[in-house]
């Protein structure tokens, strides 16, 4: 489809922002609303419910319902499986639509709404339908006059709450292991980009997930949020979004009813690159092309680069050739790879860090403006800084928007020190051919994934998530079920 088809296609889709409950879509219960606007072009795309605490204790007791009379958790995994399945190639029949919202939503490009965001996330709902009937319990090693049996059971009734730049990706990480296991869930999405969860409700209760089951309750972090954070009946809360509120969620379930919390938060993720590299072009396309992806609002971006002394001004040559490559363009428009900045709060949070990193001495090398005012839309040129210092704000603090700090070393060992010198260990890489070196290297950095000669691999079949304040949990492969599920012992007399 060309911009103008696209264009087309976004007078007339369908936009619902009312909250799914039990079932049925639903306004706020006091009325409430607020205005979902889209930052590809400041168009108001509707009115979206402003759910609050009632509204969380309505859609919190549905799925208890749902629970308890076992409509979802007491089917047979097989049977659960089948929904899952149906409910992902719903998605992919409606990748158009359900790419389209997510672009006028948050303002990433289409082509990586429909092949990156539709694609993950579908696969996503798809592979936990497809495991859930192929997990086997346990059989415990006791004396002849007992049986012990150690069983995994859903936890009962889960929270997700989410931030808004992968909206329907992190919503599939938390309901896919979640459902799959058999819980009923409430998904709390960011105000920002609330439409997508929308959608997917209605497509998993048009796959035959049982009414009540799964919940999606749009609101703002500290009324819904919080409202589901602070329950009494949530006995699971699956957090992704900043280390500032995954603290305030460790709290709250600590301060109600010590429901289990699992946080993924932010990261300032390290990728050095040294002189030794296997193929220097391949390292700056990847190094750039990583922190430009999803205009830098990725919580994995390679945001500090520490590139090797001898090898800096090739590598900073290599890369200023392709910055202007990351251009920002119309987000319809299939040609277009860095999209619109989330909102007006965003933009002016970027463009601060980039007036600091000025005013620290760092030295803008490419960027550092907003760019294509006239579209009504928020956009940031992509912005390269050379000569940054561990010290400075730029290095340390998560900038979430299309800004790369670039600091040189000569001592690999203060790389790695000066790497792990932040509060965040979500990711990092290591470029070098010596693979005794990037084996010593990849095990003192203190991330929960770290890349070896490449950054863009990614796989359902790995976990993800954080060390240190870049969270507690780890979403994907077959160890996200540990956030959703119980461990039961059962002793058996012989
Ligand atoms: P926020 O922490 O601001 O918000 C995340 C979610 O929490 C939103 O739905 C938000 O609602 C809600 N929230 C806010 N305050 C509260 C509260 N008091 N109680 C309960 N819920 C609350 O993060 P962003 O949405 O800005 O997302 C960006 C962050 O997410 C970055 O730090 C990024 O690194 C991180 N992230 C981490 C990932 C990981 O896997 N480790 C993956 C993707 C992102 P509201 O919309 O109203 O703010």
């Amino acid at each position: 489809m060309g911009s103008n088809a696209w264009h087309e296609r976004a007078k007339t889709v369908r936009i619902d922002g009312r909250a799914l409950i039990d079932g049925r879509r639903v306004d706020a219960l006091d009325g409430r609303s607020f205005e979902c606007i889209s930052p590809i072009d400041g168009r108001k795309l509707t009115e979206v419910a402003r759910c609050d605490a009632p509204d969380a204790d309505a859609a919190v007791a549905g799925c208890r319902a749902a629970f308890e009379d076992g409509r979802w958790a007491g089917r047979a995994p097989a049977e659960r499986k089948r929904i899952l399945i149906r409910f992902a190639d719903l998605m992919l029949e409606h990748r158009d639509e359900l790419a389209l919202l997510e672009t006028l939503d948050m303002g990433k490009p289409i082509r990586y709404s429909r092949t990156v965001d539709v694609q993950l996330a579908q696969n996503c709902i798809r592979w936990y339908g497809e495991a859930i009937d192929k997990l086997y319990d346990q059989v415990a090693p006791t004396a002849q006059d007992s049986l012990a049996l150690i069983t995994r059971e859903p936890v009962g009734v889960v929270a997700a709450i989410i931030p808004w730049n992968y909206p329907m990706l992190m919503a599939a990480w938390k309901i896919g292991p979640a459902l799959a296991a058999g819980n009923s869930v409430v998904l709390k999405p960011s105000e920002k980009a609330p439409l997508t969860a929308l959608r997917l409700a209605e497509l998993a209760l048009e796959a035959g997930l049982p009414e009540g089951v799964f919940n999606v309750l749009p609101g703002y972090g500290n009324e819904a949020g919080q409202a589901l954070a602070l329950h009494m009946d949530v006995d699971s809360i699956g957090f992704t979004g900043s280390t500032r509120v995954g603290k305030q969620i460790l709290q709250m379930a600590g301060q109600s009813n010590l429901k289990r919390a699992w946080t993924e938060l932010g990261g300032k993720s390290a990728n050095i690159v040294c002189a030794d590299c296997p193929d220097l072009d391949a390292a700056v396309a990847s190094s750039i092309g990583s922190i430009y992806f999803n205009q830098g609002e990725s919580c994995n971006a390679p945001s500090r680069l520490f590139v090797e002394e001898s090898i800096r001004d090739a590598f900073l040559d290599k890369a200023l050739a392709l910055a202007p490559n990351y251009a920002p363009g119309d987000p319809l428009d299939e040609s277009t790879v860095m999209g619109a900045i989330v909102d007006a709060a965003q933009m002016k949070t970027v463009l601060g860090y980039i007036e600091d990193g000025k005013a620290a001495g760092a030295r803008l090398l490419a960027g550092g403006r907003a760019a294509r005012e006239d579209s009504g839309g928020l956009y940031i040129e992509p912005t390269l800084f050379d000569g940054v210092q561990h010290q400075m704000r730029i290095a340390r603090e998560e900038i979430f928007g299309p800004v790369l700090s670039v600091l040189s070393f000569t001592d690999l060992d203060e790389a790695v020190r000066q790497a792990n010198g932040t509060p965040y260990g979500l990711a990092a890489a290591v470029w070098t051919s010596d693979m005794s070196k990037a084996i010593r290297t990849a095990r003192k950095l203190r991330a929960g994934t770290v890349h070896v000669n490449q950054y863009d691999n990614d796989d359902i079949t790995v976990p993800f998530g954080g060390y240190k304040q870049s969270g507690n949990g780890r979403d994907r492969s077959l160890h996200a079920f540990d956030k959703y599920t119980e461990l039961k012992t059962t002793w058996i007399q012989v």
